[in-house]
């Protein structure tokens, strides 16, 4: 972060906080649930709390909100891991809710104890129905007056697996008529005989989110606990078990969800479109989920620089999409590596030039001198841009067009004569004379050209599968929209074609990514195999040549 950037109100509060001496150094925690794949709106959750610690002394845990035994799996911490990793960050410890279950156990014996707890035999909608409304208050519940041993009883055997699953509930006691809704005696435990992914069968009781989240909290001395908006009528409820069970005072700070165009962010979404097959996978390249960005071939420097340059907000927006487009050019300009490949090929012939001769012509590999050069054949028979060529050119055409002449980028200048159509109408190969004398790096020829095209020769051009990706949905904001959210989604977000790329990318590795000059950034996909590359477009380049071919 820069030192010229002004602090975000969650700065504010911590700079506050160290300068009063109130810690000495901060601890935060970044707490998924592991029931899906990371998204970016986790990715700004993450750069936030890891971001603090890198910049103040301290400290971040990850710690796996895992107390719903039903739709957590090991698979998705996994890839959670993977991905906090891959975006660049180190936790401190990594921890489980569930390895606090019997610590939180032990706290709800102490609430029980001090007659702020009770167990109810109330079904749900029994407890629905009494809970009242924001303009009324509720009624207590018939069980609410439990002695502290019939409690005490009744806790340990419903731990003890004596009853079935919604039959009771433990519940804090505290106000029926509270004018905050979910201080109107709150569940803390709820019954159910499900198999954890960490603990087993030990245990059929799980505790309810607001009972085992602030308490996680302040077991591991979190100094911040930063959450999304909607847990601020939690607050009072963090605050007031912290309170009554005298443990560590951890902090609730809320900033709004990151919400980006044209995609959905909700893990629960997202396995829609898994399970439904409207994409391939949760690592699907047109997924806002990490995976699917990296596998598309964002960088985690373009990810942290998004989260950066937007910081955080109190009220919810949705932020362009292209923002995040713009932070991954920036960075793709500056590493990726310049390679040639023909999208939408088309014959160029140089009729002067031998028939069997093969050329290796020089051209530089990346942005600047550091990346070095290449050797790229060159030989008579080339694929071209179909674009590249105009029949009856418009004006200020600087491409191909009938006696027209332009560079053929790290190589020769050349002139259409002439060219051949095919029964359709469809042009099937431009014929062009070369001047010798123009080889790019030693051009004596004193022609002025005013486009350059690219280019790879055809004898040694490797066709590859190309996948370009457009946005997943065909509204700015699908959740918002009527009816289902799928019903939005966009048709045509896949489009595979067959490329004519150069040779060299024969050695492509998933690491490095590509500028397919004047095409966009591209990578490669896993897909691949040594008889069959797949690649996919990132994004799409800003045409460095643009503004000599428009207008
Ligand atoms: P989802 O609705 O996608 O399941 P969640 O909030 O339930 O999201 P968790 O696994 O519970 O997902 O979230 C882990 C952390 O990431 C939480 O601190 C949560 O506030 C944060 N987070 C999740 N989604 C967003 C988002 N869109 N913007 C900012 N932070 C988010
Ligand atoms: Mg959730």
């Amino acid at each position: 972060m820069s030192e010229e950037k002004s602090l975000n109100f969650i700065e504010e509060i911590i700079e506050a906080d160290l300068a009063a001496g109130k810690y000495q150094s901060i601890v935060t925690r970044f707490p998924p649930e592991p029931n899906g794949y990371l998204h970016m709106g986790h990715a700004t959750s993450i750069c936030l709390n890891f971001g603090l610690t890198k910049k103040y002394p301290g400290y971040t845990n990850l710690r796996f909100d895992d107390t719903n035994p039903v739709t957590e799996d090991t698979e998705y911490v996994d890839s959670i891991k993977e991905d906090i990793k891959w975006l660049g960050f180190e936790w401190k410890n990594e921890l489980y809710a569930s390895d606090y279950f019997d610590e939180l156990y032990n706290f709800a014996i102490t609430l029980i104890r001090k007659g702020l707890a009770y167990v109810d035999d109330s079904t749900s909608e029994e407890i629905a129905s009494l809970k009242g409304s924001p303009t009324e208050p509720g009624t207590d519940s018939s069980y609410r007056s439990r002695s502290m041993d019939e409690n005490l009883d009744l806790f340990e055997r419903m731990k003890n697996g004596e009853f079935e699953d919604g039959t009771r509930t433990l519940r804090a006691k505290i106000d029926m008529a509270h004018t905050n809704m979910l201080m109107r005696d709150p569940l803390l435990y709820r019954i159910k005989h499900a198999h954890h992914h960490r603990t087993g069968d030990k245990w059929c009781i799980y505790p309810m989110y607001d009972f085992a989240h602030g308490q996680s909290d302040s077991i591991e001395n979190i100094t911040h606990s930063i959450c999304t908006l909607e847990f601020i009528p939690h607050r009072e409820l963090y605050d007031w078990l912290i309170e009554k069970l005298e443990i560590f005072p951890s902090h609730q700070y809320e900033f709004a969800r990151r919400n980006l165009s044209y995609t959905v962010m909700s893990k629960r979404k997202l396995l829609q479109l898994v399970n439904d097959k409207h994409v391939n996978g949760w690592d699907d390249p047109r997924m806002p989920t990490i995976s699917g960005m990296r596998r598309r071939g964002f960088t985690p420097q373009s990810i942290r620089k998004f989260c950066d340059t937007i910081g955080i907000a109190k009220r919810e927006n949705i932020v362009d999409f292209s923002l995040l487009e713009f932070c991954l050019r920036e960075d793709l300009n500056n590493t990726a590596l310049r390679v040639m490949a023909v999208l939408d090929p088309v014959k160029l012939v140089i009729t002067n030039y031998e028939d069997d001769k093969t050329e290796d012509l020089i051209s530089e590999n990346g942005p600047d001198e550091a990346y070095g050069t290449r050797a790229i054949p060159f030989s008579k028979e080339l694929w071209i841009e179909r674009e590249d060529f105009m029949e009856e050119p418009a004006k200020k055409w600087f491409r191909l067009a009938p006696g027209a002449m332009v560079r053929l980028k790290s190589a020769y200048i050349v002139r259409c004569d002439h060219f051949i159509k095919d029964e359709n109408g469809t042009v099937i190969e431009i014929q062009c004379t070369y001047f010798p004398e123009s080889k790019s790096g030693s051009d004596t020829s004193e022609i002025k050209v005013k486009g350059t095209i690219h280019w790879v020769s055809a004898a040694q051009a490797i066709s590859a599968e190309v996948r370009l990706y457009d946005r997943l949905f065909k509204v700015e904001n699908p959740s918002s929209e009527e009816g289902d959210f799928k019903d939005y989604i966009n048709p045509d977000s896949l489009q595979i074609i067959y490329a004519f790329i150069e040779p060299s990318l024969q050695n492509a590795t998933t690491e490095n990514r590509y500028q397919f000059l004047r095409k966009g950034y591209f990578c490669l996909d896993k897909d691949s195999s040594s008889e069959k590359l797949v690649f996919n477009r990132t994004v799409t380049l800003k045409d460095a040549w643009a503004k000599e071919v428009k207008k």
